[in-house]
């Protein structure tokens, strides 16, 4: 099946399907107000800088690899009046021979030497620099499809071959305006006028693009409606407004690819060929997801395919290679145990196919909440959301391990020992300057690691914006992220899904709920959620998340730190980067905040009458506490302690009467006057006087 018989049949049911899909997905598209009977019939578009690439952009790039001073082309082009050769040549009025000599002739007056003007107008007419842009490719069959009628407005000229320079598929314009079988050309108002008769259209009803401004003026004075193309995007945007619908594929969070982080499309188009069979052929479409990822993560449509290549990014600061490989590997496993994830397709690690590993998975096109306070929404379609997301981080805990073949995925056992000891030994590498939080962390967090912990699949990122929703159901279509996943504790997974809780709403690494009102909003509270939780997974409630939560926020403190040197040595240079340090200091007295909470539970949780049962690594170093004969050495000045209390004289009935009077006191102090003013201080270190001292301490000093 050629090429032209696939795009007129199956293209228009692929667009007309991505349409319905559009409307019915994407909330965005509803916005759209359909023209219906608009003062709109035709687009009338430019080749040269509209549809293909501009023969200014051609000629730099050409004088740049050709050692002619730049701009050399261009001013040719545009100096001579009415008779120069350029304009001859497109009003068909001279061969191509003849134009290359006097257009060479005119090039080597101006730079005093001879300039190969052949060699431009090969490189200008070579059908891979004189490629239609994909983007307008897709808008004109949208305009077609609304019953628009589009033509094309060209100035070009004969090749040496004869034939009319239109590298252009004719089928998607009902007129074709060639200057050079017209003999005349732009800005000529004659060849508008023409192009206008022939599509049967008003000025008034049809809209023109073009590149450059003289062509713009002139069609402006005719009464057409014009669009100046800069960069082709832009201006389909731009072409929407006046149109009242999309006319680009709407794949949220992308944007074009940036020139440094192209790959080579024509070797991937080989191998899409050839994972993907012969027959599916067609135009290959790259875009980027802006998301800042360390592996580079690509939308790419081939033929009716839309997939997302993600690859490991150029530089070997991280081991990225081998999380491309993980993260194929545990997306592939995870398919059939009802979690949901992308359906990968390959894992390339040939690195000659495009520069680095990759891997390829279908796009999955839905709703992506950045948001974590879901504006516009009522508060039980939140609710909602938020369960969906706890049922799916259930769902993610409870699979087999080893059934999914994933026993090897990660080190089984003492997860958070080690995650503490790699996190200390990170910060360490990367600290810059002494953040007493972080200090009273790095001390705090092994004395009170969990005593027990089950080991499962830890996504490692979990939170609402790696998720892609159902767009119109609270329901996960796919978890998106698995670059830092691993075996460990699931806990540590639910702990970080809360971080956002206690964040403020412009905390630019993950956007925070601490201004909102939870209760109303319909957004369960962190406590709830951990117990939503336990309750999904059938554990008993977790007393210490408290613990949890101080590591994810020491966590994401080293991350943020480990960002911020970077941004000293000049690796990462924006000015988010430079942020980073005041972030990881709020991130390290948010973890002390936490652990400062969990010292509080604990000792509210002392028994009256009974000894302290030993639950945490803390109490498992009784050197510190205890002399060598089982009592603690301060012990000896009191009187006797009743057998019944145990050796541990922390409970408090052990403690001569003048210290059991003091902590009544201190205990009724902290009832009365610290728990019911606790959220106090912490609104005070994300308010703009956090660095003023807070009142509140004063008058709690007072007390
Ligand atoms: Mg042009």
């Amino acid at each position: 099946m050629g090429i032209r018989n696939f795009r007129s049949s199956n293209f228009r049911r692929i667009w007309g399907s991505i349409l319905v899909n559009l409307t019915q997905r994407f909330p965005v598209a509803l916005r759209w107000k359909h023209s219906g009977g608009g003062p709109y019939k035709a687009v009338i578009f430019d080749m040269g800088g509209v549809l293909v690439p501009s023969p200014l952009v051609v000629a730099a790039e050409w004088e740049a690899q050709n050692h002619i001073p730049s701009g050399t082309i261009g001013k040719a082009l545009i100096t001579g009046g009415e008779n120069r050769p350029w304009m001859k040549y497109m009003r068909g009025e001279m061969t191509a021979a003849a134009f290359l000599q006097e257009f060479g002739r005119q090039c080597s007056e101006m730079t005093d030497s001879a300039v190969p003007v052949d060699s431009f107008l090969s490189l200008l007419t070579n059908e891979k620099t004189a490629k239609q842009f994909s983007v307008m490719t897709e808008a004109i069959r949208r305009i077609r499809a609304k019953g628009f009628k589009t033509a094309v407005l060209s100035n070009n000229f004969y090749l040496p071959s004869g034939d009319s320079f239109l590298p252009l598929d004719r089928k998607q314009f009902d007129v074709i305006v060639e200057s050079c079988r017209e003999g005349i050309c732009k800005p000529d108002p004659l060849i508008y006028k023409l192009c206008l008769e022939r599509l049967g259209v008003e000025p008034a009803e049809s809209i023109f693009l073009d590149d450059l401004g003289q062509n713009i003026k002139a069609a402006a004075q005719l009464g057409i409606h014009t669009v100046k193309v800069g960069d082709p995007e832009t201006a389909l945007k731009e072409l929407e407004t006046y149109l009242g619908f999309p006319l680009q594929e709407n794949i949220p969070n992308t944007c074009s690819v940036k020139k440094a982080m192209e790959i080579p499309r024509d070797s991937l188009a080989q191998y899409l060929k050839n994972l993907l069979g012969s027959q599916t052929t067609g135009p290959l479409e790259l875009r980027q997801f802006s998301q800042g990822q360390s592996n580079l993560t690509y939308y790419v449509r081939f033929a009716d395919r839309r997939l997302v290549l993600r690859k490991k990014p150029p530089g070997k600061r991280l081991p990225s290679a081998h999380t491309v490989v993980r993260e194929y590997r545990i997306m592939k496993a995870l398919a059939d145990t009802g979690v949901p994830v992308p359906k990968v397709l390959a894992l390339c690690e040939d690195s000659s196919v495009i520069g680095s590993p990759f891997y390829l998975m279908e796009y999955c096109s839905g709703q992506i909440y950045k948001d974590p306070s879901l504006p516009g929404m009522e508060p039980s379609q939140r609710q909602a959301i938020y369960a969906a997301m706890n049922k799916v981080l259930c769902k993610l805990h409870s699979i087999d391990i080893k059934a999914a073949g994933l026993e090897d995925y990660g080190k089984p056992g003492d997860y958070f020992q080690h995650q503490v000891q790699t996190r200390i030994k990170q910060y360490r590498a990367t600290e810059t300057h002494t953040i007493p939080s972080m200090e009273r962390l790095i001390e705090w967090l092994p004395l009170h690691l969990p005593r027990t912990e089950k080991a499962t699949v830890v996504h490692g990122d979990f939170r609402l914006n790696n998720l892609i929703f159902h767009p119109e159901k609270a329901e996960v279509l796919c978890v998106l992220d698995w670059e830092l996943s691993t075996l460990g504790d699931p806990l540590a997974d639910v702990a970080y899904n809360c971080l956002a809780h206690y964040l403020p709403p412009n905390f630019h690494i993950l956007k925070g709920l601490s201004d909102c009102d939870l209760t109303q909003q319909g957004i369960p509270t962190a406590e709830e959620y951990f117990r939503m939780y336990c309750l999904n997974r059938g554990l008993p409630p977790v007393e210490n998340w408290n613990f949890y939560m101080a590591f994810s926020s020491f966590h994401v403190a080293t991350i943020l730190q480990d960002v911020y040197k970077r941004s000293l040595t000049g690796q990462a240079s924006s000015s988010a980067a430079e942020q980073s340090g005041k972030k990881a200091e709020f991130m390290s007295n948010l973890g002390w905040d936490f652990a400062v909470k969990e010292g509080f539970r604990l000792f509210r949780d002392l028994p009256a009458t009974k000894p302290l049962a030993r639950s945490y690594c803390t109490w498992a170093r009784p050197n510190l506490l205890l002399s060598a004969n089982g009592t603690r050495r301060s012990c000896a000045k009191f009187s006797e302690p009743p057998e019944t209390h145990g050796i541990l004289v922390i409970s408090p009935e052990t403690l001569s009467t003048p210290v059991q009077k003091l902590d009544h006191k201190l205990k009724q102090l902290v009832e009365d006057c610290i728990y019911p003013v606790e959220q106090e201080p912490r609104n005070h270190q994300i308010s703009e006087r956090r660095w003023a001292l807070p009142s509140l301490m004063e008058e709690l000093k007072v007390k």
